[in-house]
């Protein structure tokens, strides 16, 4: 029996114990994967309890995933440069912090939705945690350029300064984007949960591929690629499915069919 959960708090709109559920199905491994709502001033100590009760890891979602990053005796390079951790395995006694998030965009994005990021233009809006957490594999994949742009502009020129031994980066305020076509649009910033749209007067979707991270309606973000001529519009449902199966493949050493768990959601 493989025991995996999820943390956060709250927790009860999780979907990983569904996502997961199917992955195990299909890879035919015995697992167990339970929601737990960790007190917020008390992730170690639930961490900790689930470790003893023979874990074999865990993802970690809000509020939590700076306290995984410190929680953690060893991090993989995306988790550092993430600066927090949504996927923890416990390894020969070891507390191993990954993060599977900008993973999990670039293979919704590759994979699934089949575009090429090599000498693409990139235009992320918002430099919070998600940015931070997808910069590096975004990266990875060789772009000609990334360009950051957040409504608190010291953010986005923080940002460019972490990742520029990375690849091309440039961080500015909102305010600061040009009406220049870009390739993608990838808006991370956290204004969809609100039913906002991030004041971009001066952003171009025109033949751009818009994706939201957020999932599960349509955001004011998406109207706005839809009502610009956007070549196609994407939400992060993709990035969730395939965030929690690199999350399957690091514990287990299997990976999943992302294909019909995306479809399952969907319906
Ligand atoms: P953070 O709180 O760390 O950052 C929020 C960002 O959004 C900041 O850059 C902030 O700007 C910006 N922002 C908030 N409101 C507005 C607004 N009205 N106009 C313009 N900018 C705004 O959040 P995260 O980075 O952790 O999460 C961002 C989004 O990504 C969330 O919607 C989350 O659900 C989604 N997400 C989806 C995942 C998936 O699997 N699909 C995985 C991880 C995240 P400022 O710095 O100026 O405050």
């Amino acid at each position: 029996m493989i025991k995996l959960a999820v943390f956060g708090n709250p927790i009860e709109h999780s979907l990983s114990p569904d996502i997961h559920a199917q992955f195990a199905q299909q890879t035919g491994l015995t697992v167990e994967y339970k929601k737990i709502l960790a007190p917020i001033n008390g992730f170690s100590e639930s961490a900790n309890h689930f470790i003893n009760e023979g874990a074999s890891g865990f993802n970690v979602t809000v509020p939590f995933k700076l306290d995984a990053f410190n929680f953690a005796s060893k991090l993989t390079l995306n988790a550092k440069m993430a600066g927090a951790v949504n996927t923890i395995k416990i390894k020969d006694k070891v507390i191993i912090g990954e993060n599977t998030d900008g993973i999990g965009l670039v293979n919704d994005l590759v994979s699934n939705l089949k575009i090429d990021l090599k000498d693409k233009v990139v235009l992320i809006l918002g430099a919070g945690g998600a940015t931070q957490g997808i910069l590096l594999p975004i990266l990875e994949k060789s772009p000609k350029r990334v360009m950051i742009a957040n409504r608190t502009a010291s953010k986005a020129k923080k940002l460019q300064q972490d990742f520029l031994s990375y690849g091309k980066t440039c961080g500015f305020g909102l305010e600061k984007i040009k009406h220049d076509p870009v390739d993608i649009i990838i808006n991370a910033t956290s204004a969809s949960l609100d039913g906002k749209m991030p004041d971009i007067a001066g952003g171009c979707a025109n033949g751009a591929i818009c994706y939201d991270l957020m999932y599960g309606k349509q955001t004011p973000f998406m109207d706005w690629a839809k009502a610009n001529n956007a070549a196609m519009i994407v939400d992060g449902l993709g990035m969730l499915v395939e965030q929690a199966a690199s999350s399957f493949e690091f514990w287990t050493g299997k990976k999943p069919n992302t294909q019909p768990v995306i479809s399952n959601l969907r319906r």
